[in-house]
């Protein structure tokens, strides 16, 4: 999970929100309640929250991954329009644009109607989850047992098997990584002409480079790859050696 910047209210939006709400308001007298409006009412009234003009703007706004769990469901599924306070409880809220994030069907099936106005859990665009979660190993935990993060781990299933699988595989990579960076530093500081020394360093800049990468915010699991970064002591070593040799 990352902090996400969220983008302009698009304009079609504006233009068309507050009659799209007086309708859905029109039928929420006319039944007695949100819920109680008939299913297939009910899906063409709120329907429109899905128009491309608002699900492109948001996505790109999380670079098409899912703002809780980072997963790039598009390439095995839909990415969703989630509202942050549900709709259900809170239908004045189903076409505010603060109320939408990027979503895969997995977290917005398990978040479902979770009420986030009484039981608060991390909203990216708003709190940088990086300030209070952190991982261990492959699981995801709050940092001095912060109370927003607890409920965000649990209300989402952030450390479930779906997402502890892709960590491990992830941490397997890097755990190679650290070694062979380990191994590349050994060698620059056994090198004994310049020639050599120069030449070890610019392969551990590329490698350093390469796995960088997959710590960019564009990445699926970005957070992970860059918590697991921040604590690597071979990845701190090569990046120091690579600052002092510097020009
Ligand atoms: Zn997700």
């Amino acid at each position: 999970m990352i902090k996400l910047e969220r983008g302009e209210k698009p304009d079609a939006l504006e233009n068309s929100q507050q009659s799209w709400q007086d309708a859905l308001n029109l039928a929420i007298s006319k039944y007695g309640s949100y819920t109680l409006i008939p299913k297939r009412e009910k899906e063409t009234l709120v329907s429109h929250y899905r128009n491309d003009f608002i699900k492109v703007p948001l996505f790109e706004s999380s670079n098409s991954k899912c703002a809780f769990c980072e997963c790039k469901p598009a390439e095995g599924g839909n990415i969703e329009v989630e509202h942050f306070r549900p709709k259900s409880i809170y239908p004045l809220l189903t076409f505010e644009w603060t109320n939408f994030l990027p979503c895969c069907s997995k977290c917005n099936t398990t978040k479902s109607n979770h009420d986030t106005a009484t039981s608060p859990i991390i909203n990216p665009y708003d709190t940088d989850p990086e300030l209070i979660l952190y991982y261990e190993d492959i699981r995801i935990k709050p940092r001095d047992a912060n109370a927003l993060a607890k409920n965000t781990i649990a209300v989402c299933g952030l450390n479930s098997i779906r997402l502890m699988r892709p960590r491990g595989d992830i941490l397997s990579s890097l755990h190679d990584f650290a070694e062979a960076i380990e191994n590349a530093i050994e060698d620059f500081n056994s090198c004994t002409t310049d020639l050599r020394r120069r030449n070890r360093l610019r392969r551990i800049t590329e490698s350093i480079e390469r796995i960088e990468l997959l710590a960019n915010r564009s990445e699926r699991y970005s957070g992970y790859c860059k918590s697991y970064l921040n604590g690597c002591a071979p990845y701190q070593m090569a990046k120091k050696l690579i600052a002092d040799n510097s020009e």
